[in-house]
């Protein structure tokens, strides 16, 4: 499993968006679907990673927790 800075640096901001919904195919390929690609056309519904600027970008809050 990547570390979250190894995440950062191959996925980018959609590693800890709260639009990313992270896909595994049955072959464990592992994708990252935008889920605003579903209501706005500005988004693909996989964007091209590293995703390195994005106006949807939206953090997902830090609970403090693992979960
Ligand atoms: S809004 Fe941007 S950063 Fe968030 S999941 Fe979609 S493409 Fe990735």
């Amino acid at each position: 499993m990547k570390k979250p800075d190894d995440l950062r640096l191959t996925v980018g901001l959609c590693a800890d968006c709260v639009h990313s919904a992270k896909i595994t195919s049955d072959r464990g390929s592992i994708f990252y679907r935008c889920e605003l690609s579903l209501t706005d056309s500005r988004f693909v519904k996989y964007p091209r990673l590293p995703v390195l600027s994005c106006p949807g970008y939206l953090q997902i809050p830090d609970l403090g927790y693992e979960t």
